[in-house]
């Protein structure tokens, strides 16, 4: 009987789980650890934001995996062991023939003083709420929406944010009294993707009136004078904050020697094997150098599809089959415009010099794909 030990039970970790499940004998132990007993679909979070989504639309219980024969264990991870392939996670110390990292980042806004104060990270389901709360009551003033440190999932959110919260605020009829403007501490939108999407993203921000500041590396929020404070601006006040929390690799993976404190977990690009044997990390954890000098982007496209092929590399594996499965890059991202209208971006980010990568016309086909790929990830798996 094999055993397989995923942490972190997100996009890649249940990806990875429910293709082990279908590949193994029903013998072969499938375990995921998760510190939440709910899984969160993290796209559904602007819909949340916005007041399209429920609270309750946007997650599921775990515990249901274990009608599919996955074992769950509820917890946080203490204690990650590669060279013996173990997890602790309470009193229990479990090892495995194969360990697969998928805990993704860590949010941290205390990295940034004084942002912690405000609730509006729209990156978590009550930060994603309270927006929608102050949203709904915002008839004038000012709206940011921050980038405070790089790196940050889904490179493409805080400008779809940005998009649907001028959407809710024409449709309430309110626009004309409430600017909207996007901080950034990156160059551009989306530049991994190449510079004709980072200025596709820059046109539409343009066209809908929404100011972008690219280059500003936020230094402090003062959250009860509502300010924001630049090094390079004396400050930028505010009436509504959304924001992006600063990143960080999970503690405990850079205290089991597989990551820098202030980096993430090296794999190899093709098989996300780290320099471990039998020891895979996937997703957010990862940082994963292209040719172009950036890394792979942190996006549940490829948290998914590298899951996906570190279950086919194991289940090679366990069974003895050849060859083993490779990842090639590949993905795709849809970016929500507001007004029930969405862009697309499909391409190969490991081709060389640089990703090639094509965005496609905006439409409301694209909206409607984006509905029906979040309808698709419940109907799955729930
Ligand atoms: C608002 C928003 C919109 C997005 N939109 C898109 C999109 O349209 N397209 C796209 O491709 N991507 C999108 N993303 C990004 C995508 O959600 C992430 O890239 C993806 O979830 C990464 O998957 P993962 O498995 O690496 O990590 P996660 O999905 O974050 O899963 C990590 C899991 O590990 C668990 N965990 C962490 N630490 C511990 C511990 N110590 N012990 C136990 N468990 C632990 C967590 O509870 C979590 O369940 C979006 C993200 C956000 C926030």
């Amino acid at each position: 009987m094999a055993r397989v030990l995923i942490a972190g039970a997100g996009v890649g970790g249940l990806a990875a789980a429910h293709r082990l499940r279908r590949q193994l004998a029903t013998s072969d132990e499938i375990v995921v650890f998760d510190q939440s007993p709910m899984h969160t679909f993290w796209p559904s979070l602007l819909w949340l934001m916005t007041g399209t989504r429920h609270s309750d639309q946007v997650q599921r219980p775990l515990a249901a995996l274990r009608e599919q024969n996955i074992t769950v264990v509820r917890g946080p991870i203490t204690a990650i062991e590669p060279t013996s392939k173990a997890v602790v996670s309470g009193d229990a110390r479990w090892t495995g023939d194969a360990l697969i990292i998928a805990l993704g980042a860590d949010l941290v806004p205390s990295l940034v003083p004084g942002l912690a104060d405000e609730p509006g990270n729209f990156y978590t389901v009550s930060g994603a709420q309270a927006v929608w709360e102050q949203l709904q009551t915002m008839d004038q003033g000012r709206v940011v929406v921050l980038i405070s440190r790089i790196p940050f999932k889904c490179p493409a959110a805080p400008y779809e944010a940005a998009m649907l919260i001028d959407g809710v605020l024409r449709k309430r009829r309110h626009r004309n009294r409430v600017t909207v403007e996007v901080w950034a501490s990156e160059p551009a939108p989306m530049a991994v993707a190449g510079s004709a999407v980072s200025q596709a993203v820059v046109d539409v921000l343009t066209e809908r009136n929404i100011a972008y500041h690219p280059r500003h590396v936020v230094s402090e929020v003062d959250a009860s004078a509502r300010v924001l404070r630049f090094p390079e601006e004396t400050a930028v006040a505010y009436d509504l904050l959304a924001y992006v929390p600063p990143h960080r690799v999970p503690a405990v993976v850079a205290e089991a020697g597989l990551a820098p404190s202030d980096g993430w977990v090296a794999v190899d690009p093709h098989t996300l094997e780290t320099r471990f044997p039998d020891v895979f990390a996937i997703g957010d954890v990862t940082g994963i150098p292209l040719a172009l000098g950036k890394p792979l982007p942190k996006a549940g496209v490829f948290a998914h599809r590298e899951g996906e092929v570190v279950a086919d590399i194991i289940a090679h594996r366990i069974t003895g089959r050849e060859p083993e499965p490779t990842f090639d890059g590949a993905g795709e991202c849809f970016i929500e415009m507001g007004r029930g209208i969405a862009g697309f971006a499909r391409g190969n980010f490991y081709a060389e010099p640089t990703p090639s990568v094509r965005a496609y016309k905006p439409g409301r086909h694209w909206h409607a794909g984006k509905v029906a790929f979040e309808r698709h990830w419940w109907a799955q798996w729930w």
